[in-house]
């Protein structure tokens, strides 16, 4: 049993590719799609946890193909915030200096007229719902999905609003069975946001023996021993679990590199699947530490090391 099963049902055999239910348009506070006014497909790949430092080491040259890579900076340090503020439109911020907060929104913002191949986009057509989803799918004219990997995102969470489709996956770590899901269409541009967990702990492949995964007690066993952590006094029971050494933990940091080295296979699939007119943009949703501090994993933490991201984009084509 690890972090993800107190959550989900038992990965199934491998079986035909499984695609959500679309939301009708009409229902659930959905208005139907307006004609479209952008060019481009737009997807949001997020490599959950995945350090700048890790990204760099791994050297991905396929992923890279898409552009520069910047270190850039997230706003929050784990996954369900950090999400929340990518779907309000906010990529990691490269950390300005000398500017005013509204005037970098602003520009940043702006940025979406190139990704989209859209005019007149700005921030003040988000108001007052400031959901980047409502903004594509309701004004734009895109159909809009997600494709999650981490249950703390599943459907049910709010951030599940204005999605034409929402999924979470079968597997946490398997960004591959997510690419029969993707459809594109020339009526209309799609909008995908991508939340990949090869990256995420415990750093596994999908075809690696869960029983090889390195076990952390009081990770594995954050949810479910919840209802057995205090004492019949009503006192936290001290967890005597011994913490990983750094050999460990820099065994660990390994194992998320050569995650990122075995994604680069799956992005060029990825990349061999979308459209040419398609604008990609690739980073995390917080960083992890592996020891610094003391510490590891993200969250409760105010560390560079679990705020700092990998961030490129472009068009593959
Ligand atoms: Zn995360």
């Amino acid at each position: 049993m690890g972090l993800f099963d107190a959550f989900k049902k038992k990965p199934a055999a491998k079986k035909p590719v499984r695609r959500p239910m679309m939301r009708p348009a009409g229902m659930g506070g959905m208005p139907p799609h307006p004609e479209p006014s952008a060019d481009n497909n737009f997807i949001i790949v997020i490599l959950d946890s995945l350090r700048y430092d890790s990204y760099m080491e791994a050297a991905p040259k396929v992923i890279s193909k898409l552009g520069k890579v910047e270190r850039r900076y997230s706003y929050a340090s784990w996954t369900a915030p950090s999400h929340y503020n990518l779907l309000t439109g906010l990529l990691p911020h490269n950390t300005p200096d000398n500017v005013y907060a509204s005037e970098y929104y602003k520009q940043d913002f702006l940025n979406y007229n190139t990704r989209l191949g859209a005019k007149d986009i700005e921030f003040a057509k988000m108001v007052p719902g400031l959901w980047f989803p409502e903004l594509l799918r309701n004004n734009l004219g895109f159909s809009t999905h997600a494709r999650v990997s981490l249950p703390v995102l599943n459907p049910k969470t709010g951030i599940n609003r204005c999605f034409d489709s929402f999924q979470l996956m079968d597997s946490h770590n398997d960004m591959r069975a997510m690419l029969p899901t993707l459809e594109f269409s020339s009526d209309r541009p799609a909008f995908y946001l991508l939340n990949v967990g090869e990256t995420h702990y415990p750093y596994a492949k999908p075809d690696e023996d869960s029983s090889m995964w390195p076990r952390i007690s009081g990770v594995n066993g954050v949810f479910k021993k919840l209802d057995k952590c205090t004492d019949a006094e009503g006192n936290l029971i001290e967890d005597d679990t011994e913490f990983f050494d750094q050999d460990k933990l820099d065994q660990l940091r390994e194992r998320q590199i050569d995650t990122v080295r075995y994604l680069d296979g799956v992005f060029e699939e990825l990349y061999d699947t979308v459209p040419d007119n398609t604008w990609i943009v690739v980073t995390a949703d917080h960083g992890e530490l592996f020891g610094e501090k003391g510490y590891f994993g993200h969250g409760p933490i105010m560390h560079d090391k679990c705020f700092e991201v990998p961030f490129l984009e472009g068009k593959i084509r």
